[in-house]
């Protein structure tokens, strides 16, 4: 099935309210996969009764209830079944009775297939060559409908599972991953001048986060590009060509880790060069692996990245440097399928990909997985929050287990750490700096404290304003008020883009073209934009509207003030804001920017409100702030 999910995204207001908009949207999907596979089962075997029997692995059941029986409580309400896990066991296996109508036992049952398979699947795999395997589910699953009527309950032995595994990738070429040598003037180096590195570069952090007791060293940062790489001079002269001048933090770390086979969770944001800090070792181990390309089929390395605009950033990161003839293609919703197809037909050795079309390719079968032996996914946090995960967890189980892990998160919330638990193995967690505090560094942030309506005036004066020079981002909440303000615009002949998400992918590219060479010097975007781009030469970031969460904020101020420039931004704040008051004059104080006195008003006003709601939550709120 094909589904374009960056095209149903509701880029407005995703920031809001991420998991309720993400529950909506996964709902609506599920709906339409449910009610297609329903009217299949339904045709093919009969309408079920309404009480179902079901055996479960026992040891699953512990995963169906969830802690405190969240989980069985979460089965229950998306299904409507009453799921009762009886106490009735046979040898390993549990039962379950479903109770329902007969579209909820369905779905229950199915939604208790996903959770087995999420945690196990057999391997009934094709021979090796073949792009697809198939899953075999406990007793039925939306991705496999039976043709005949499914037995009740198929039991699957995870020991033998495991072996099926482990003999399958056994007939796979061996996989190198440590082509680092440490540079003496590293290996010189002292505990104590270590952490003072670290310490200087942005307070690296670094820590095994999910071990306890692998105790190895972490290799050391390293300060110059030499150091890194002078074991590949031809690297090293495109660094050269690219005319940076030193590693960012991240890369000081990052190469060392990364070049020594270890897997990385990398907690860093765009603008901190983690895109090449896990680029170049890409290419070293692409280049490097004990089986000659022409003999491998698919791509080496796989990049997934939450949206198009992050894809094919990181793909013109990649063709800037040319390392080895290594190629790369971009495969995402709203590009040419056709295209994408042709190119991974002729032979890629890294492909970028959305988490929508990466699915849809892989069941097409176009996009052969199994030879992938540098995974990186980017800006994990980004995808959770997009609800990408089951998508992405579904291809990450055709991928080599002994393959190398890359993640990169500008946050370490729980749902990454879930994701990285599964697949990563030992990782070495890099935390470079704050979230808050690196990216507003650099930019004199302006907060004007005014009414909605006094907006568009207010905004007009300052385009009239603007200097040859500047470059303007203009943040909306709603595709509406973008293409308001778009329409606006372009009446009054002014150089300007829009970009969000309901846009064709050809205006999208065009308008991000259009305001990077500077044919437009205004880009009304919503989030979409926010996060990821990376356009030379922003003079000025507008929140037309302010974020829905501070760390919104944090990545819209970031588009200015990049590569050692400095930028203003410049925030419309309402009343309706007033929630993010607080942690805005955090952020405001802690760069060291003038904080409106309305603003510590309309913040201690919110604190009252919300102790008063506390006391008395059932009193409704009067005192509206007035200023
Ligand atoms: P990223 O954080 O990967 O989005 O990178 C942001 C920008 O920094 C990109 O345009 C990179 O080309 C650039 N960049 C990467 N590494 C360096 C470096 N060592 N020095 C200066 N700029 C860099």
């Amino acid at each position: 099935m094909s589904f374009d999910w960056e095209d149903d995204w509701p880029v407005a207001t995703d920031n809001v309210f991420p998991n309720s908009y993400t529950n909506k949207y996964n709902t609506q999907f599920k709906e339409k996969r449910f009610n297609n596979y329903k009217n299949r089962r339904i045709e093919e075997n009969g309408a079920p009764g309404d009480c179902e029997k079901m055996w479960i692995p026992t040891k699953f059941v512990g995963r169906v209830i969830g802690r405190g029986g969240s989980k069985i409580s979460d089965l229950k309400y998306e299904s409507g079944a009453n799921i009762h896990v009886t106490k009735d066991t046979d040898e390993n296996k549990t039962l379950l009775k479903i109770f329902g109508s007969a579209e909820s036992i369905i779905k229950a049952t199915q939604l208790i297939n996903e959770i087995a398979q999420d945690r196990q699947r057999t391997y009934t795999r094709n021979q090796p060559g073949s792009s697809q395997f198939s899953l075999e589910p406990v007793v039925t699953s939306s991705e496999s409908v039976p043709t005949t009527k499914p037995e009740k309950a198929k039991f699957f032995d995870m020991a033998e599972c495991l072996r099926q595994e482990k003999e399958y990738w056994s007939n796979f070429p061996e996989i190198k991953k440590v082509f680092y040598e440490e540079h003496p003037d590293i290996s010189a180096l002292t505990e104590k001048d270590v952490k003072e590195i670290r310490l200087e570069k942005n307070n690296i952090v670094v820590d095994r986060v999910l071990s306890t007791e692998n105790a190895a060293a972490i290799p050391k940062p390293v300060l110059t590009f030499e150091q890194a790489f002078f074991k590949y001079p031809e690297i090293l002269s495109e660094l050269k060509k690219a005319n940076f001048e030193k590693p960012t933090p991240i890369q000081c770390q990052a190469w060392p880790i990364l070049l020594s086979g270890e897997d990385m969770i990398g907690i860093a944001q765009t603008g901190s060069g983690k895109t090449l800090a896990f680029l170049l070792p890409a290419f070293i181990h692409i280049e490097g692996q004990l089986t000659p390309k022409e003999d491998r089929k698919g791509p080496a390395v796989l990049v997934v990245a939450p949206t198009r605009e992050l894809a094919l950033q990181i793909d013109k990161e990649i063709k800037k440097y040319n390392y080895h003839g290594i190629n790369s293609c971009c495969i995402y919703g709203g590009g040419d399928r056709k295209q994408q197809v042709a190119e991974l037909k002729r032979g890629v050795d890294i492909v970028i990909a959305t988490p929508g079309r990466m699915n849809d390719l892989f069941d097409s079968g176009d996009l052969y997985i199994e030879n992938i032996t540098y995974l990186i996914l980017d800006e994990a946090d980004r995808m959770l929050d997009m609800g990408f995960e089951a998508q992405i967890r579904r291809v990450l189980y055709g991928i080599r287990p002994n393959r190398q892990t890359v993640m990169t998160s500008a946050t370490w919330p729980s749902g990454v750490r879930r994701l990285a638990v599964s697949y990563t193995k030992d990782p070495v967690q890099v935390y470079v700096g704050s979230l808050d505090l690196t990216a507003t560094h650099s930019v004199a942030q302006i907060i004007h404290i005014l009414h909605e309506d006094d907006k568009e005036k207010i905004f007009f004066d300052f385009i009239a304003n603007m200097g040859p020079d500047d470059k303007v981002i203009v943040f909306c909440s709603t595709k509406a008020k973008t293409d308001y303000l778009s329409v606006e615009c372009i009446m009054k002949r002014l150089p300007s883009a829009s970009i969000h998400s309901n846009k064709e992918q050809c205006d999208r590219e065009q308008a991000i073209a259009d305001i990077m060479d500077g044919t437009a010097k205004i880009l009304i975007a919503t989030d979409v934009a926010s996060r990821g781009l990376d356009i030379d030469d922003v003079t000025h970031v507008i929140n037309y509207d302010f974020p829905k969460n501070i760390e919104e904020y944090v990545h819209r101020v970031g588009r200015t003030g990049r590569a050692g420039k400095t930028g203003e931004s410049i925030s419309y704040f309402t009343r309706e804001n007033w929630a993010n008051a607080s942690e805005l004059i955090k952020i405001l104080e802690e760069a060291e920017q003038y904080v409106p006195k309305e603003l510590y008003d309309m913040s201690e006003r919110f604190a009252s409100r919300q102790d008063r709601r506390s006391q008395n939550p059932k009193r409704g709120f009067r005192n509206e702030p007035s200023w």
